[in-house]
């Protein structure tokens, strides 16, 4: 059904990495077409993955029962990440209405956060849920930057923090205030782990390029330590997988770290790469946002369950 694509392929670079993939699978190019594709997720139960393609102002649908791609939601708000709830609802970043959304069974949108003590949000970029129901957010100030992706304006908070919203009372609360660009962030498997990623040398020449890796107690995070330094552009978005490896995107592709933040090995992609998120019926399958292209490929890891 797809060709080989050029500039693909794994690299080993730890002994650990060869038993992450199979050897005869293949990158595969699923659709192509967008502007800046970001915010994988998928939906188990109905067999499809949703994305961002920020700078056209849309949500699209990859349906995996027939590989057809559509147009889910436009205009989008120029949506960045997204991620499903417990109780498998989508929750979205959006650039425009700087706030965090959930979209509910029937289809309407509930405002999650959109300000904080009165001061309106940067630019929501990415998001998480924990088991408890709780969401966890990035609010970097990329879509405020510039028209691109979003509406230019100033930060009225002026600075960018990672923020908590309880899954009880929607009481918001911020987690971490010391990065320059917060932006992916995924826990461990077992939660006891939050990493989020500092993407502050896009507009800092000596700034971050790394994840750090906090404990988390709670309703609230410790520790903070650089796990990894990104050694090709930066690490944006990513995901963890049960044996808690952390797949990330990089400018060269996908970087898998260990759970001790050690560059194992790397798929390459021929586009800079975003975001990713692990698909399909076992989550063995990477979905893999590049730029203009949606592509994907099998793995022998599993993902840790999405809701
Ligand atoms: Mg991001």
């Amino acid at each position: 059904m797809f060709g080989v694509i050029d500039g693909t392929g794994f690299e080993t670079l730890h002994d650990d990495f060869n038993a992450c993939f199979i050897g005869h699978a293949r990158v595969e190019r699923l659709w192509t077409g967008a502007r800046w594709s970001e915010g994988p997720v998928w939906f188990a139960a109905g067999r499809y993955l949703l994305w961002s393609d920020i700078p056209n102002n849309r949500i699209m649908r990859y349906d995996d029962t027939d590989g057809a791609v559509s147009t889910f939601r436009q205009p989008s708000n120029n949506s960045n990440g997204h991620t499903v709830d417990r109780a498998g609802r989508l929750v979205s970043c959006e650039h425009l209405t700087r706030r965090v959304t959930r979209t509910e069974h029937d289809g309407t949108i509930t405002v999650l956060a959109d300000s904080y003590q009165g001061k309106r949000l940067n630019s929501p970029n990415d998001v998480v849920v924990k088991s408890d129901g709780s969401i966890w957010f990035t609010d970097p100030s990329y879509g405020i930057l510039m028209d691109y992706e979003g509406d230019r304006a100033e930060s009225e908070i002026g600075a960018c923090h990672v923020y908590r919203i309880d899954g009880d009372t929607g009481a918001m609360t911020i987690v971490a205030d010391d990065y320059m660009k917060p932006n992916g962030l995924a826990f461990s498997p077992d939660e006891s782990l939050l990493y989020i990623a500092d993407t502050g040398v896009t507009h800092d020449a000596d700034g971050p390029a790394h994840i750090r890796n906090h404990t988390v107690n709670g309703d609230t995070i410790s520790g903070g330590d650089v796990l990894a330094d990104c050694t090709a552009g930066v690490f944006d978005g990513f995901r963890v997988d049960r044996a808690g490896r952390i797949w990330t995107s990089a400018a060269d592709g996908v970087h898998c770290l260990s759970p001790q933040g050690d560059l194992i090995g790397k798929i390459h992609i021929p586009e800079l790469v975003a975001n990713v998120c692990f698909g399909g019926p076992k989550l063995n399958r990477l979905f893999i946002c590049g730029t203009t292209s949606l592509y994907a490929v099998y793995l022998n890891v599993n993902g840790v369950s999405p809701v």
